[in-house]
């Protein structure tokens, strides 16, 4: 082959690519520009664990370890404690709850069989996915970092179709 086809072949090689290049620069563009604009996140999507409440503010958690032992990744903590007051002044629903709930994110793969296992429904992930942190022990999360009354909405995402009913409290946004 003489060097002029050659350079006729490989210049139609490189007009073919980039005609698909410039085809689809007029194109709708799907790229989201994080942080400045919010990700959407679908219903189901699993991110950062919420503990949740009843409506009367108290704890659904009543410390029975099934989510700790259905945990593949051993990254449940749980220290519970008796609560034997009235129940309307207890933490929890019940006359136990976690004193110490621990989830750590350095271990957690996100598989949702804590979620599965919980027969009181105290369990959900929630759509928190902005977990970086600079040290490891971070990744560590609390009852505190967990519970539904105490984590914040991220401006920086939202959830698809959250019109409609999805399984959490973040879906006013
Ligand atoms: S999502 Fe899976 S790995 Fe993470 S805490 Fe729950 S059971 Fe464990
Ligand atoms: S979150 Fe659910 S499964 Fe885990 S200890 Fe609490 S009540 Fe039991």
């Amino acid at each position: 082959m003489s060097i002029i086809s050659d350079i006729i072949d490989s210049t139609k090689a490189i007009i073919k690519g980039m005609s698909i290049t410039f085809a689809q620069i007029p194109k709708e563009k799907w790229t989201v520009q994080y942080p400045d604009d919010p990700v959407t996140v679908q219903p189901r999507y699993r991110g950062q664990h919420l503990l949740h409440v009843d409506e009367l503010g108290r704890e659904k958690c009543v410390a029975c370890f099934l989510c700790a032992a259905a945990c593949p990744s051993d990254c449940i903590y749980i220290i519970a404690e008796d609560d034997p007051r009235p129940a309307e002044e207890r933490i929890g629903v019940d006359e136990r709850f976690a004193r110490v709930y621990n989830i750590d994110y350095g271990r957690c793969i996100f598989c949702g069989y804590c979620v599965e296992a919980c027969p009181k429904d105290a369990i959900t992930h929630g759509y928190n996915f902005e977990l970086s942190v600079y040290s490891r022990a971070d990744l560590l999360k609390t009852k505190d970092d967990l519970l539904i009354t105490k984590q914040k909405q991220s401006p920086n995402y939202r959830v698809a179709f959250s019109g409609e009913d999805v399984d959490s409290e973040y879906k006013e946004i």
